[in-house]
């Protein structure tokens, strides 16, 4: 990665014999932001850049280097030509059918929403100028990630056309940018590489909605049973209560629950597979989304679990704990009174504790392992070995936490006010699901039946034959 990086700085310009740059000329319609970026970028990769403007003489702002001509004399320098004009201005086009016969036309061009025209920009180039060869492409590459050569996020050049000469010329000229470069097919793809750059986090929309979900759920759902209850009850105003107390419950209950949601679609998965007695019917879509968006439903988990150990470690510094902690020992001693040590107190808070804090560290762990760059150094058996044992064992002690930090409260009938359950005990629902169909699902004889499945094995009459008589397709999934 590091010598892509070298290879784009401006000292690697290669010149040939002549000081000449030794790569060709490359030719770019448009003297804006992508423009002009793109035009550093291939001058310092020792391209020589022609530039095709409405206003040749105006300049000033062009690359050193670089010429600047009308279109129609910079169409005949290159074969290569990068329309860096917005798709409202393409029709000028129509007037340099003939300058642009059989040349490469790259439409890097994106809309401001999807689905914005009928046709896709490349497709509709394509339909301005029938001569020449279309290759949609460098879209999802910012102007801004090109001069500053932060290419990391989008050093992935998509692209498709329907001429798979032009799409090399297009892709060489990726590659001597330190860029690489995917072939997602005919010109037909064009719209779907433009509908990626305008994608926000779409892995992230459904975790972050059930988080959003869960914590609001829960945080009027512990208002009413905490403040709102305390007030009209007793008329006691505790509602500064709201701000650590709360959220202190709330972020562990979501971040518990979402765990298990990470866990839960893989177990699901298990039971189909058993049921169907194959592997090769596909799960509904709705599972298959939910499996895709494991990581991000981790990571919010995790992100949660952060907040909550915070919040826990202000408790010591806040106005309400040490002014009950004082009036504690003041009543004690005006009343000449102590209270004996409370050995089972000491293990159960001891155990709390502990449990939470290694509960938490392999959180930490998981989150690690799921970053592209130490998971990349990870074998499949060692991935699955941290997210999924270690996910469960995270599970297991995050759950026995929440257990302890409940105990006997379940027994006491002040822990249902207004009827409800303790926000602790709804929380261990979905936890509870999971660790039970795990521990069912490693039985020994379901166990055999289902790695036998997950190894290609169909049981007779539900598999793949019987499907194929029933018209199914065979599109085997991982759990
Ligand atoms: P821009 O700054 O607005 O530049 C567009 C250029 O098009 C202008 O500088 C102008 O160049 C030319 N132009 C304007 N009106 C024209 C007209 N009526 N007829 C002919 N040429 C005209 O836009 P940009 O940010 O460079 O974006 C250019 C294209 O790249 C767009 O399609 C955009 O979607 C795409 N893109 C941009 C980025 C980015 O980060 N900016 C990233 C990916 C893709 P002259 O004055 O020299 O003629």
């Amino acid at each position: 990665m590091k010598s892509d990086v070298i290879a784009m700085t401006p000292l690697s310009l290669t010149l040939g014999q002549g000081g000449e740059p030794k790569q060709g000329t490359v030719c770019i319609f448009g003297t804006g932001d992508f423009g002009r970026s793109l035009g550093l970028r291939l001058l310092q990769a020792g391209y020589e850049v022609v530039f095709g403007s409405r206003d040749p003489k105006n300049n000033s702002l062009v690359p050193k280097g670089s010429k600047v001509m009308t279109h129609a004399e910079a169409a005949q320098m290159s074969r290569v030509i990068f329309i860096a004009v917005q798709r409202d201005h393409y029709q000028f086009l129509t007037s340099l059918t003939s300058a642009l016969k059989g040349k490469v036309l790259v439409d890097i061009s994106n809309n401001l929403k999807m689905g914005q025209y009928p046709q896709s920009n490349a497709e509709y180039l394509s339909s301005l100028v029938p001569g020449a060869s279309v290759v949609k492409g460098f879209n999802t590459v910012s102007a801004w990630a090109l001069q500053s050569g932060a290419l990391d996020a989008s050093r992935q050049v998509l692209l498709c056309g329907d001429d798979p000469g032009a799409k090399q010329a297009v892709v060489d000229i990726a590659h001597s940018l330190g860029l690489s470069a995917q072939d997602r097919g005919s010109l037909r793809a064009a719209g779907e590489i433009e509908d990626i750059p305008l994608q926000l986090f779409p892995m992230w929309r459904l975790p972050l909605w059930i988080a959003a979900g869960l914590l609001c759920f829960f945080y009027f759902y512990l208002l009413a049973r905490d403040v709102i209850y305390a007030y009209v009850m007793n008329g006691k105003d505790i509602s500064f209560r709201m701000m650590i107390s709360l959220a202190n419950k709330v972020f562990p209950i979501v971040s518990l629950i979402m765990l298990a949601l990470c866990y839960l679609p893989s177990v699901l998965a298990a039971i189909l597979q058993l049921y169907h007695g194959t592997k090769y019917k596909r799960f509904p879509d709705w599972l298959d989304r939910w499996m895709l968006c494991r990581k991000q439903l981790g990571l919010v988990a995790l992100a949660l679990a952060f907040l909550h150990v915070l919040y826990t470690l202000v408790i010591p510094i806040r106005y309400y704990v040490r002014y009950k902690a004082a009036a504690s020992t003041i009543s004690q001693i005006k009343e000449n009174k102590t209270n004996p040590f409370d050995t089972t107190l000491a293990w159960r808070t001891d155990s709390y504790y502990s449990l939470g804090i290694l509960g938490f560290g392999l959180y930490v762990l998981l989150g690690i392992t799921s970053l592209p760059s130490v998971s990349n150094a990870l074998n499949w058996r060692e991935f699955r070995f941290v997210q999924s044992k270690l996910g469960h064992v995270t599970l297991l002690l995050c759950t026995a936490h929440t257990f302890l930090y409940g105990w006997n409260k379940f027994l006491k009938a002040y822990s249902y006010k207004w009827w409800t359950p303790p926000g602790y005990m709804l929380c261990l629902v979905v936890p509870c699901i999971v660790l039970v169909s795990k521990v069912i699902l490693m039985l020994p004889c379901i166990d055999r039946t289902l790695t036998r499945i997950r190894q290609g094995w169909e049981r007779p009459g539900t598999g793949y034959n019987a499907q194929l008589n029933g018209g199914g397709t065979r599109k085997p999934l991982m759990a």
